[in-house]
C-alpha cells in the first residue's frame, strides 16, 4: 500500500522542485525566462533586473526581454535613464503593457536611485518597496536574479502550481511567499522561480495543464481530486454511449 506523501516537508519539497526542473532543463536552456536572459547577459546587474522586472508586469516574457534589450541598448545604465526623455523610454519598451507609464515609472525609479542610494539598488526589502511599482515579488527577483541571494519570487506561475499540488493552500501570492519560505530548505530557494515559472508555461499551464504526462502527477493534490475524476467520468460516459448506440462517441459533441 501506498503511503501518503508529507507534501509539506522540506525533502518532498526539494524533489517536487528537482523533478519540474527535469522535465523543463531543455527548455530552460534553449529559451531562458526573461530575468534569467538578463541575469546571465548582465551578470546579475541588479538595476537592469530591477528595470526588466518593472517591466514585466503583465506583459509576456520574449516581449519583456525584446523591449528591456533596447531599453538597455540606448540607456544602459541608471544614470542614462534618469535624463531619458520618457517619451523616448516608451518608444523603446512598446508594446509592453502600460508602456507610457511604466516608462515614466522606470525613470523616476533611476531618479530616486541617485537621489538616495549614489545610484546603487539596496540590497534591503524595505528599502526596495518604498520605490514606485515594487513589490515584494519584484524585490524577491531582485535579489534571486540580481544579487543572486536566496528568496523566493511569488508570481501567478508559482502561487497556481503550489496551490494545485497541495503543498501551500494559499489566497495571495504573498502568502504562498511567507509559507514557501518557511517549507522549503534556503538552498532551494534560488532556483525556485525560474523552474516554476517554465513549468508553468510548459507543464502546469493555467488552462488545461498537461497532467498526463506531469513528472509530479504521482504528488498532485489537482491531479486525484480534480483531473483524475473528471477523466474517468468521461471515460465512463464514453463506454456507456458506446455500449448503447454500438457507435464510437463523436469527439466534437
Ligand atoms: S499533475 Fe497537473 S496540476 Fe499537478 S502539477 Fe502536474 S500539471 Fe500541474
Amino acid at each position: 500500500m501506498k503511503t501518503l506523501v508529507d507534501l509539506q516537508s522540506a525533502g518532498t519539497i526539494h524533489r517536487i522542485i528537482q523533478d519540474a526542473a527535469g522535465a523543463v532543463e531543455r527548455a530552460r536552456k534553449d529559451d531562458p525566462t526573461a530575468l534569467q536572459e538578463i541575469s546571465d547577459s548582465t551578470d546579475g546587474d541588479p538595476f537592469r533586473v530591477l528595470i526588466a522586472t518593472v517591466l514585466s508586469h503583465r506583459t509576456k516574457d520574449p516581449v519583456t526581454a525584446l523591449a528591456s534589450s533596447r531599453l538597455f541598448a540606448r540607456f544602459p545604465n541608471v544614470k542614462s535613464l534618469a535624463a531619458a526623455n520618457s517619451r523616448t523610454v516608451a518608444r523603446l519598451i512598446k508594446p509592453v503593457g502600460f508602456y507610457n507609464t511604466k516608462a515614466r515609472t522606470v525613470k523616476k525609479i533611476s531618479k530616486i536611485l541617485l537621489a538616495k542610494y549614489g545610484g546603487i539598488v539596496p540590497e534591503d526589502m524595505d528599502k526596495l518597496l518604498e520605490l514606485p511599482s515594487v513589490g515584494r515579488k519584484t524585490a524577491n527577483c531582485v535579489f534571486v536574479y540580481g544579487f543572486k541571494t536566496p528568496a523566493i519570487p511569488v508570481d501567478t506561475h508559482v502561487h497556481r502550481i503550489f496551490n494545485r499540488i497541495g503543498v501551500v493552500e494559499t489566497k495571495t501570492p504573498e502568502e504562498t511567499e511567507m509559507e514557501l519560505t518557511r517549507l522549503a530548505d534556503r538552498k532551494d530557494w534560488l532556483p525556485l522561480n525560474e523552474v516554476f515559472v517554465k513549468f508553468g508555461q510548459l507543464v502546469c499551464r493555467p488552462i488545461g495543464p498537461h497532467c498526463s504526462e506531469c513528472p509530479l502527477n504521482d504528488r498532485c493534490k489537482y491531479y486525484k481530486t480534480d483531473y483524475l475524476p473528471r477523466t474517468v467520468k468521461t471515460s465512463l460516459k464514453n463506454t456507456s454511449k458506446r455500449a448503447r448506440t454500438g457507435r464510437k462517441p463523436n469527439r466534437a459533441q
